[in-house]
């Protein structure tokens, strides 16, 4: 089966220049979307074609569309930045088409080829290159995603997909500067356990996430931290994103465990941090460690990393057990955080060839 090229069908109704201009100027976190969007078909026996790129419109579902009922679906979150000199580059989207396809496999979805995910968002990004922001840590945030479109409620694979591309303008995600998050430790919920899903970025996952949101958010607090699913005792994530301890000049991030979502920026930060001479590791941390380390003052930093927000640093940690906080200066978290960005958009050396070119 060879690789569709994707045929370009682009809009004659644009969103006016003046309404765009507008939206730019605050666009929030995925709340508006840009004029096109790409459309790849699978289906068995035949698998990747009609290719297209065409304007940006809802879809006609049938009530039997199994998604809707089985939740074959995975998506994954890119951003395109632009840089002083005016060009226009994604970071690292090989590996966000690396974790698409290990996400398909475990959902027993079909493998989208790398090339056709890397181009899918090209070729987006390239028709809305006037929705990509100025410069600075603003972004055109693209969500590329597969779900389901066979009819029936019998349950077992489907036999047809679609795969899609859509791009939503993103602001800096802390307008006024970067402030410390709050979070509850959730003993009751977990987001995954090995073997399960939690390694893939299933939106079935993040349907189960929201009762511990929500449940954090009514004990005071802005994201739910959460544990291992077994011994629920070792820490493994903050909300949607991963987390990094600082000690001094050690810095350490929960090990994967079969239940983690391996994050592209946790990946990145990794080797930024090792370029910077901070010792890094990966290991596993319980929520007693995190408690003593945080009384004994060897724990300075804390904070949770992942492509929308890039770097949040943690202040406030409550749990069923008692509360107690980490040091919110964030010297470290603040250097680490410039350096990806300044990678992310142009202004620093791309050393590791992270940047894709694209316009
Ligand atoms: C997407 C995601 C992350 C962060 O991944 P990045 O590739 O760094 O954006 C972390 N945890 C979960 C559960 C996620 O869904």
């Amino acid at each position: 089966m060879t690789t569709p090229t994707i045929e370009l069908k682009p809009s004659s109704n644009l969103v006016p220049a003046a309404d765009r201009e507008r939206i730019l100027a605050n666009p929030g976190f995925g709340r508006y979307f840009t004029d096109h969007m790409v459309t790849i078909r699978w289906t068995e026996g035949r698998g990747w074609h009609d290719a297209q790129l065409v304007p940006y419109a809802p879809l006609s579902l049938d009530p039997a569309n199994m998604t809707l009922h089985y939740a074959q679906t995975i998506f994954e979150g890119l951003k395109a930045y632009r840089s002083a000199d005016g060009s226009v580059s994604t970071f690292r989207p090989e590996a966000n088409a690396r974790r698409f396809q290990r996400s398909a496999r475990r959902m027993a979805m079909p493998e989208l080829p790398e090339e056709l995910f890397i181009g899918a968002c090209d070729a987006l990004v390239k028709q809305d290159i006037d929705w990509v922001p100025g410069t600075g840590e603003e972004s055109l945030y693209l969500r590329p995603f597969m779900f389901a479109t066979e009819v029936g409620v019998g349950v077992h694979p489907a036999n047809e997909f679609l795969f899609m591309v859509i791009a939503s303008p993103a602001g800096a995600y802390f307008k006024g500067g970067v402030k410390p998050v709050s979070v509850w430790i959730s003993e009751e919920y977990v987001r995954a356990a090995p073997g399960g899903t939690g390694e893939a970025k299933a939106g079935g996952n993040y349907a189960s996430s929201l009762l511990a949101q929500a449940e954090a958010t009514e004990r005071g607090c802005d994201q739910v931290v959460w544990l291992d699913g077994i011994e629920r005792k070792w820490v493994e994530e903050m909300g949607t994103n991963n987390l990094f301890f600082v000690y001094g000049d050690r810095i350490v991030t929960p090990a994967f465990s079969g239940s983690l979502l391996a994050g592209i920026v946790r990946d990145s930060l990794l080797t930024i941090a090792s370029d910077l001479g901070y010792e890094v590791a990966e290991e596993r941390i319980s929520v007693e460690d995190w408690r003593r380390a945080a009384a004994d003052g060897s724990l300075t930093e804390v904070f949770g990393c992942g492509t929308a927000a890039v770097i949040t640093p943690v202040g406030r940690i409550r749990s069923k057990g008692g509360d107690w906080t980490v040091p919110a200066t964030g010297e470290v978290t603040m250097r680490l955080r410039k350096a990806l960005l300044d990678i992310q958009t142009g202004a620093a050396k791309d050393v590791h060839g992270w940047l894709h070119p694209v316009a």
